[in-house]
């Protein structure tokens, strides 16, 4: 039977993590894989993620099951974190999940039970799971306009244009914050636009949060999350840990469901609880027990927002030399759009080929759709991306 199995695509991430391995020059830059990286190239383990481990190695009693929604005590500091007071927690089922994928997968899931004829309606571009995992589970997706090729910003009015196909039995799914790949995102001014048409074609909105944090700041992060499920009747979001506690492998995400109805909240709970039973029951709790330690400590949460704010603020540096450099070495300001991004990620906006010419001549690793991971430059790297960029003609 396993002879009938059709070989799957590679991970275009992965293939690229191995030539870059296999590349002996000296000078080589990996800009590629999506993990935060230091000026040494780390992915450290952060501080108060260390000190709340070695707390619960000193104080956890048993790790018998939790919940099928795991720990409540997550989900409760997770929603205080993302959500602050902007909605109201009797309208919120929350579920933890392995990973922001598992949230997203699980919201999915949720949507083809709850509206069978729902399209998805994604960014063009998107983190490619979006679409692959929607294509596994059979769900239509609908691409909407999103990056401008020439400003390298949000094409707002193409945005809106497409959202405006949307219909009541539609999702529409935004990033939070820190777009992948784009690094390009709304103002609250547009994000309040894009509310006015969920409200008006009373779509359900679907928010992937993935890198609170990592852009302008825990609170402004948070701010176009808490702008929706202040207005909206129904919401879904799928929150991540991986990257603002740097605890990729752990596995360590949270869907929430946000009902109008507060006296149907235990249905949707019900909901929650029996597609975690169905696809793994219970999620992992190592994660997710560091997070609420973390977040309920008010020492340790002190400390792992100065990590993450000095992070934040790396990245944001590197960007402006970056900038800078391009600014110097074209006498231009069209390079200036890079220090306007937000997050790990900024799409150069350039093509496949020059990508190419850039790995082959000057051993720069970035994703084929020309997306870099900042965090993956330092001090010593960024001249030399610079030059390339020029050299290539981008
Ligand atoms: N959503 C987006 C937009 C992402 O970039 C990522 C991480 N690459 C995720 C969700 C999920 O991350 P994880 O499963 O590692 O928590």
């Amino acid at each position: 039977m396993l002879t009938n199995l059709k070989e799957q695509p590679k991970d275009k991430i992965l293939g690229l993590m191995a030539q870059y391995r296999e590349d002996p020059r000296a000078t080589k830059v990996d800009l590629g894989v999506g993990v935060y990286k230091n000026a040494e190239g780390i992915t450290p383990v952060m501080r108060a993620v260390k000190a709340a481990e070695r707390k619960l190695v000193a104080e956890q009693e048993t790790k018998a099951y939790t919940g099928l929604a795991g720990d409540p005590a997550y989900s409760s500091a997770m929603c205080d974190l993302l959500l602050a007071d902007s909605a109201d927690r009797a309208r919120i089922a929350a579920a933890a999940t392995p990973g922001g994928t598992g949230a997203v997968r699980q919201a999915f899931e949720l949507v083809k039970q709850m509206s069978p004829n729902a399209r998805v309606f994604v960014s063009d571009p998107t983190w490619p799971n979006h679409v692959s995992i929607l294509g596994y589970l059979g769900i239509e997706v609908v691409k909407y306009r999103y990056f401008d090729g020439e400003t390298r910003g949000v094409n707002f009015d193409g945005m809106m244009e497409d959202l405006a196909g949307a219909t009541a039995d539609d999702v529409i799914l935004l990033h939070g914050c820190c777009h992948n790949p784009t690094g390009a995102n709304l103002n609250l001014t547009q994000w309040q636009s894009v509310i006015d048409l969920i409200l008006a074609k009373g779509c359900l909105p679907m928010i992937d949060i993935a890198y609170q944090g990592f852009g302008d700041g825990l609170e402004e992060d948070a701010a176009p999350t808490r702008l929706v499920a202040s207005q909206v009747p129904e919401l879904l979001i799928a929150a991540s840990c991986s990257k603002n506690f740097g605890i990729y492998r752990e596995r360590t995400g949270l869907l929430i469901a946000m009902g109008a109805d507060a006296a149907n909240t235990p249905v949707v709970q019900g909901n929650l609880n029996h597609l975690n039973r169905q696809n793994f029951s219970f999620p992992p709790d190592h994660g997710a027990r560091v997070v609420t330690t973390i977040l309920t400590d008010p020492e340790l949460k002190a400390d792992w927002m100065a990590e993450l704010e000095e992070t934040r603020l790396g990245m944001l540096e590197l960007r402006q030399k970056l900038a800078d450099e391009l600014q110097r070495l074209s006498g231009s300001d069209r390079f200036g759009f890079l220090a306007q991004h937000r997050g790990m990620f900024s799409l150069l906006g350039t093509t496949p080929d020059l990508v190419e010419k850039m790995r082959v001549d000057n051993a720069i690793y970035m994703v084929g759709d020309s997306r870099m991971n900042i965090a993956g430059l330092n001090e010593n790297t960024i001249p030399m991306l610079a030059q390339a960029i020029i050299d290539a003609g981008v």
